[in-house]
């Protein structure tokens, strides 16, 4: 079963809430009720060896900080702040003292970076390593920037380069970091090291002109149709338009593959992708100018379900939900 099939079936069968709830699954973070200025903020990723790194090319600490920022990046992905975490380790019995000491120190530095504390969590014996971490945060009461509120006619912008964390993945299973050719640098960086968009979710909330908003963990093409999901509509993406590092280009030449399809399909970029009405693109392309922040934009929202590539103004492919795991 897909993970898109199976998210829809968890919502089905968890519908009820016995507790306040403002939204329950299906967006970045589950947002509850906290106090009168702001809403709580919780969400929780888990890395496992051999699926989403090899320790072949992670070190103990970079799994660690890839670990805490693939979560932090949820929290950013709503506008929020971090404040809070729990870790939950799973590690063989051999695992050196010192290994899991450094994955710790990754954790612990990148949990630093976010103003976070590690609070709590479970620690147990597995034949891989598996690194959970769930986040707490808060956001301004009612302001979180979720999936749900993008509206036919709005524009897709993205806040970064796409496609650079699936190429870092390409040139690691090719290659030793010890070998890396100057260009091939930052897409590994980015692969290992991802970025949360911490700053950039909170000027995005403090535009006030966002509707939708989530952060790119699966490729645009996937991640646009969760927000169509949650919003109730479709959308176009505009391929010539997708922002695509010099690196990544030159990565896919070198690899005879298309780097659209790594800016489509790749995933793990963590950037923002946001929607707003046409009526507010220049007054928050000027504010997010102002904050010295990028966006580029790179489609538009539909009133029509599923998601329409366009190249050189030809549509090229319906994607809707098959650019499910198309890596
Ligand atoms: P993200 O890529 O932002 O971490 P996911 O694809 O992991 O989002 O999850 C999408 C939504 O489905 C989230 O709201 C998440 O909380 C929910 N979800 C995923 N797996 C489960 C599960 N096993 N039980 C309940 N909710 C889940
Ligand atoms: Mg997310």
């Amino acid at each position: 079963m897909r993970e898109f099939e199976f998210i829809s079936r968890i919502k089905t069968a968890a519908q009820k809430t016995k507790n306040p709830v403002i939204k329950s699954i299906g967006d970045d973070c589950a947002i509850l009720p906290h106090s009168r200025t702001s809403d709580m903020l919780i969400s929780t990723d888990s890395l496992c060896e051999g699926v989403h790194f090899s320790r072949k090319y992670f070190t103990a600490y970079e799994i660690g900080a890839h670990a805490f920022a693939v979560s932090v990046s949820d929290i950013c992905a709503m506008g929020g702040r971090p404040l809070y975490a729990l870790v939950n380790i799973a590690f063989p019995k051999s695992t050196p003292q010192k290994y899991i000491d450094t994955l710790y120190r990754g954790l612990a530095d990148y949990a630093d970076n976010y103003c976070t504390d590690i609070i709590g969590g479970d620690t147990i014996s597995a034949p891989q390593i598996m690194v959970t971490v769930t986040v707490i945060g808060e956001v301004e009461n009612g302001k979180a920037l979720r999936r749900d509120r993008a509206k036919p006619g709005d524009a897709v912008f993205v806040t970064g380069t796409l496609g650079d964390s699936y190429a870092g993945l390409r040139i690691l299973s090719k290659k030793s970091r010890s070998k890396l050719l100057g260009h091939e640098y930052l897409p590994v960086k980015k692969h290992i090291l991802p970025q949360p968009a911490y700053m950039e979710g909170r000027v995005l909330l403090q535009s006030n002109m966002v509707n939708a908003c989530m952060d790119l963990s699966d490729g645009i093409a996937s991640d646009l149709a969760r927000i169509c999901e949650e919003s109730g509509t479709g959308a176009e993406i505009r391929v010539d338009d997708l922002p695509i590092s010099f690196s990544a280009q030159r990565t896919a030449e070198q690899y005879g593959e298309s780097v659209s399809d790594y800016a489509l399909y790749g995933g793990e970029d963590f950037v923002l992708m946001f929607t707003v009405a046409k009526k507010n693109i220049k007054k928050l392309s000027r504010y997010i100018k102002a904050n010295s922040m990028t966006a580029f934009e790179v489609g538009r929202i539909t009133g029509k379900k599923g998601i329409t590539l366009v190249k050189n103004g030809r549509k090229i492919i319906e994607t809707g939900k098959k650019a499910w795991n198309h890596f």
